[in-house]
């Protein structure tokens, strides 16, 4: 038989899992001997009083053995039919669109403007050093390549679209390439920067295993429509591609894909989103204040925080925490600055990041008004540009203190930061649009009043944290995921308004997916 049982435990007790059974055995006073095996289901951390404790869901086997799992990968052996969809964009949308396509017997032909994962680290690692952060590669970078803005991301995997699909497949896929198991249970799951490169190019393997295609360094610049159906896709180097259907999945920041579609007429539409800075804290403090102890037990993970209010109206609120990690140069092309974080699996730097943001609907936009759908694009340029060049033009950060910020004052001296290119000091106060400084300045206080210690003239903030989501929205029929006006043409991900992280955009990915398979293939 099979029993699911809760375990509150000390974080050593929980750490240690070949005592797990004995444990177990003992609550429900049977001998330890009759559990053959059990699986973690949940793991979450009570961290509300001093005595912290670790609370593990477990399924247990007892007097029977588990059952062997079925290797998830056979899922991708069939054959395809001559079918072919089109899938512009290899991050999590991208790809996990095509394993769906695979899944239904459905050739998915991938797209990707940017290079395979291993040679594009060696771009990453150039626009990480003081010297050559302005060589930025338009087509590979944090932003473009293999794997999307997924691949050197955090890696958290906490999402809130539990209701758009199976979040809990989504998991399964990254373990079967790769990710760590306790994914699977972690109430906060996480892979790090340093193991997803991995994860994504086994998927990869698997795709072009089961007969998909994947065309690297290939650009698309146009997109053929006729009596309103795509046709074909054409790339920079000049080739056409024809398919039965269309996933666009390039991501918020190919700006030139809504440029393409709006010289084209097909619709799109202005959609809120949110501009700030990315603080940064030691993380011994920000470990100190949510675990309510000096030093952190080496038993538990660095500690993380999310902080949410209101400011006349306005959110302001963190985004993408980032415990133990760096601030990255996560630009798409020269000549713009922009912040955003990052962690590897250890979390394992001195240093606590994560995006503070303030909400941005397009009504508060009305000195932009004239581009129309493209003001938020406009406004989050700008913002780029003013921080590119108030730092001196080479990509190092504008910064300043928290406390400086919040009080307008210049700030003398910085602390050390995460940010490899280098910070500047710059008064951010008068930098950033009013209403942003005010709403963060205000919403910073309140923050301190929450946490403790986190008001603090040890923490600094770098700006832009500009690309928390499109400013931009293609707009789609709300059953049938396609374009009103094109038939055959599935936005999708985050670039498309319709998910915000890696785990909501795969989702969006196997949406379109089966979308576009039962309506076209
Ligand atoms: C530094 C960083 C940290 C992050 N941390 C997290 C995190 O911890 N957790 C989380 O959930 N999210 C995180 N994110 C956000 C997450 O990466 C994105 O939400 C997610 O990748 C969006 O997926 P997508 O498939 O919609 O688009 P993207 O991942 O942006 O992929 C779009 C792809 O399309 C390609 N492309 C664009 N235009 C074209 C074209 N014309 N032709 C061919 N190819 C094209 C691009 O090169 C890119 O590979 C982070 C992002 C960054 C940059």
């Amino acid at each position: 038989m099979t029993k699911s049982i809760s375990l509150t435990l000390s974080p050593e007790q929980a750490a240690n899992h070949a005592s797990l059974a004995g444990i177990a055995a003992k609550q429900l006073n049977i001998e330890t001997k009759r559990i053959k095996d059990f699986e973690i289901l949940k793991k979450s951390i009570d961290a509300r009083k001093k005595n912290i404790k670790i609370v593990l869901s477990l399924k247990l086997f007892i007097d029977e053995e588990k059952p062997v799992a079925e290797s998830f990968i056979t899922r991708y052996k069939r054959p395809l039919s001559k079918k072919k969809v089109l899938i512009i964009g290899s991050g999590p949308a991208g790809l996990f669109a095509a394993l769906k396509c695979i899944e239904l017997g459905v050739k998915p032909v991938i797209f990707e403007r940017g290079k395979p994962v291993s040679e594009r680290k060696s771009d990453i690692a150039i626009i990480n050093r003081p010297d050559t952060a302005n060589q930025i590669n338009i087509h590979s970078n944090y932003c473009f390549g293999e794997g999307g803005a997924g691949t050197f991301s955090d890696g958290k995997l906490y999402t809130r679209s539990t209701k758009r699909g199976n979040v809990q497949e989504v998991l399964e896929v990254l373990v079967a390439h790769g990710a760590g198991t306790e994914i699977l249970y972690d109430s906060h799951p996480h892979i790090g920067s340093d193991k997803l490169p991995g994860v994504i190019s086994n998927i990869r393997n698997t795709i072009i295993n089961a007969g998909g295609e994947f065309y690297f360094n290939t650009f698309i610049n146009d997109i053929i429509i006729e009596k309103g159906k795509v046709k074909s896709v054409i790339s920079d180097n000049g080739n056409e591609f024809e398919g039965n259907a269309l996933i666009l999945a390039s991501g918020h920041s190919a700006t030139d894909i809504y440029d393409l579609l709006s010289s084209k007429k097909i619709q799109l539409e202005a959609k809120p989103f949110a501009v700030g800075v990315r603080i940064e804290h030691p993380q011994e403090l920000i470990d100190a204040i949510q675990y309510k102890t000096r030093k952190r037990s080496p038993y538990l993970p660095t500690a993380s925080y999310k902080l949410v209010t209101q400011i006349k109206n306005r959110g302001v609120f963190s985004f993408c925490m980032c415990p133990g990690g760096i601030i990255v140069p996560a630009a798409s092309k020269p000549g713009e600055l922009v912040v955003n974080g990052m962690s590897n699996s250890k979390r394992n730097s001195p240093y606590a990041n994560s995006g503070i943001v303030v909400s941005i609907n397009p009504d508060d936009l009305q000195e932009y008004k004239k581009y129309k759908f493209m003001a938020g694009l406009k406004f989050q340029q700008d913002i780029e540009k003013l921080c590119f060049e108030s730092a001196g033009s080479n990509h190092k950060a504008p910064a300043q203190r928290m406390t400086d910020f919040c009080n307008s004052r210049i700030s003398s001296t910085l602390p050390k930061t995460s940010f490899n290119p280098g910070v500047v000091s710059t008064p951010l106060h008068e930098l950033l649009p009013s209403f942003i400084a005010q709403a963060l300045q205000n919403g910073f206080r309140v923050f301190g009043e929450k946490m403790k210690g986190y008001y603090t003239e040890n923490a600094v903030l770098l700006a832009p944290e500009s690309r928390t989501s499109s400013p931009i929205r293609i707009p789609r029929n709300n059953e049938m995921l396609y374009h009103e006006q094109v038939a055959n043409l599935f936005p999708s991900g985050e670039g498309a308004g319709y998910a915000g992280g890696i785990v909501s955009s795969a989702i969006d990915g196997v949406n379109s997916a089966i979308a576009a398979i039962n309506q076209h293939c």
